[in-house]
């Protein structure tokens, strides 16, 4: 499908010819494949993920044919087992015994300063099956793949050992501090799907809070979804108007939007974005992220962090709706931190006023299109932080037993407040668990911490976030491992075989990663897998 004319007529003119049609050009390209990895669920020090009694792995990027042959002839001890033989040249991933530890490699993998990085062995065969090829430069856990997998028929998809991601939009990380973020509270004001909702989620930690708001309530409930996948117990998903949630005022260290915009980096990846594209939607958009971005800085503290991004690259909606925001917030704006970026990956670094701004161009960057700004709302700005009156309560206690039920289930109780909504238990991050009480006393809120499950006759009937939740305690109840096939079978929600599942609960894990609960009853297994989540493709 041709890309709409005015767009061309547009880039040409505000490019210039020979820029303009190497970006028209690029859009007609194949995209780019890429994933981010959960550091929870796949982090070198991460219990959760690592198959018991295998090493951890290095990665780099040499040309590892060598090496291969030598596992291949058996001189190696390392724990993949015919890793060289599988998916082609471009997937090899030798194994070498190195003092004592099991040294993998994937060929071109490596990290942005050329140094090798550090992964679990589970995490080495993930990539090495999915095809990775190299790390997204700008990311820390991002990395390209060869080809496009089936990622339904994956696991660990299932498992939120990663998020298939855009690789561009992976920077927003990078542009927040990366590690900068421990601890910080997140307003992410267009949140839905997720994907930057859960890399901010993985920054954060469990000191720190995600306020996730959608304002369509059915992709809402696709951001919960992937939330509770992803696994961390530190996101609030809201759905409402950002009028609403930015009733919180001064509240947030960050607040970022991921603006609804005409989509125009989308064009390689989206037919459908070509078709809907119009001028008139470009000022539609403009105006309303103009309204958006209003009530954001509301929200902001004094000294926070304003993260703007688009998929456009439509000046105005971006350097645009910067100038207009400076225009009545200018005395409030200070610059934000200076971010490092490498002259070879081929971001365009600029200023708007005191903004830092990013684009990425199809033709000069390995992703799609997309831009991004930071600046920060000065520290002397004035406006007090303001909750909205609280309408109801909804989170009750939990009684002294129930609570040492839950806590068993738990790898870091101690750090975690309990409570009950509508009849199932949650825990929450005590860090946190006063400000998700009055965003849950102020919002529709549609999840938060963690679902634990209801309580009977004194027992924890688990909810299937708890399988997937990072903090689970996996001596809770047996653990069934199960092979690829049969894993398919309970994430179709079929019947899967009782045989090495123990009698009542047990947790179901493929590749070491958890999917879910099943209770065996005698030779019956009562697969438990959540409905709404099963997957329905053949
Ligand atoms: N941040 C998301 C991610 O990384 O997965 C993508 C967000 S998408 C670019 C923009 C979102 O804004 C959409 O989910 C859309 O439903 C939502 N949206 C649409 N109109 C809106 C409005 N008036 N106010 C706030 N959000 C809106």
């Amino acid at each position: 499908m041709e890309l709409p004319a005015r767009f061309v007529e547009r880039v040409l003119r505000d490019l210039g010819e020979a820029e303009g049609r190497a970006l028209c050009a690029a859009l007609d390209t194949p995209s780019p494949v890429s994933i981010r990895l959960n550091p929870a669920k796949c982090g070198a020090d991460e219990g959760s993920c690592r198959i018991p009694g295998e090493d951890a792995l290095r990665i780099s990027g040499e040309d590892v044919a060598a090496e291969c042959a030598g596992l291949v002839s058996g001189k190696c001890a390392g724990p993949i087992p015919g890793a060289c033989a599988a998916e082609g040249a471009d997937s090899r991933v030798p194994v070498t015994g190195v003092a004592g530890r099991s040294v993998c490699r994937v060929s071109g993998a490596e990290a942005a300063d050329g140094s090798a990085a550090t992964c679990d062995d589970a995490v080495a065969g993930l990539l090495r099956r999915l095809g990775a090829t190299e790390r997204v430069p700008w990311s820390d856990a991002g990395w390209y793949l060869a080809a496009r997998p089936l990622f339904t028929l994956d696991s660990d998809f299932h498992a939120g050992a990663y998020y298939v991601q855009e690789a561009s939009s992976q920077v927003v990380g990078r542009l927040l501090g990366g590690d900068a973020l421990r601890g910080a509270r997140v307003l992410d004001l267009c949140a839905a799907p997720g994907g930057k909702t859960t890399l901010y989620a993985s920054l954060v930690g469990t000191e720190g809070l995600v306020v996730a708001n959608e304002i369509d309530r059915r992709r809402a409930q696709v951001l919960a979804d992937n939330v509770r996948k992803w696994g961390t117990g530190n996101v609030a998903v809201t759905c409402c108007e950002p009028r609403t949630v930015c009733d919180f005022e001064a509240w947030f260290d960050v607040v970022a939007v991921d603006a609804p915009c005409s989509g125009e980096g989308m064009f390689r990846k989206d037919d459908g974005a070509r078709v809907e594209w119009s001028e008139g939607n470009v000022r539609m958009c403009a105006a309303r992220q103009d309204d958006i971005l209003r009530e954001a800085w509301r929200a902001l503290r004094p000294g926070g962090t304003l993260l703007y991004s688009t998929c456009t690259f439509n000046r105005d909606e971006d350097e645009g709706s910067l100038e207009r925001l400076a225009a009545w917030a200018g005395g409030e704006l200070a610059e934000a931190p200076e971010v490092r970026m490498d002259a070879a990956w081929g971001v365009v670094c600029g200023r708007v006023g005191v903004f830092r701004t990013f684009r990425f161009y199809p033709h000069r960057a390995r992703g799609e299109g997309f831009f991004a700004a930071v600046a920060r709302k000065a520290p002397d700005a004035g406006g007090r932080t303001r909750t909205p009156k609280a309408r109801r309560s909804i989170i009750s206690a939990v009684d002294r037993t129930s609570a040492a039920e839950l806590a068993r289930w738990l790898r870091e109780p101690e750090r975690m407040r309990f409570g009950e909504v509508a009849g199932t238990c949650y825990a929450w991050y005590a860090a946190q668990a006063e400000a998700v009480r009055q965003l849950s006393d102020a919002l529709p809120v549609i999840c938060s911490g963690v679902a634990l499950g209801q309580i009977f006759k004194g027992r924890l009937k688990p909810d299937g976030a708890l399988a997937l939740f990072a903090g689970l305690d996996r001596g809770a109840v047996p653990v069934a491992e199960l092979g690829e096939e049969e894993a398919l079978r309970y994430l179709r929600r079929q019947e899967i075989a009782a045989q090495g599942l123990a009698e009542g609960v047990n947790l179901v894990c493929a590749r070491g990663r958890a999917l879910g609960f099943a209770k065996r009853i005698g030779a019956r297994v009562n697969n438990m897998y959540p409905n709404s989540l099963r997957i329905v493709m053949k």
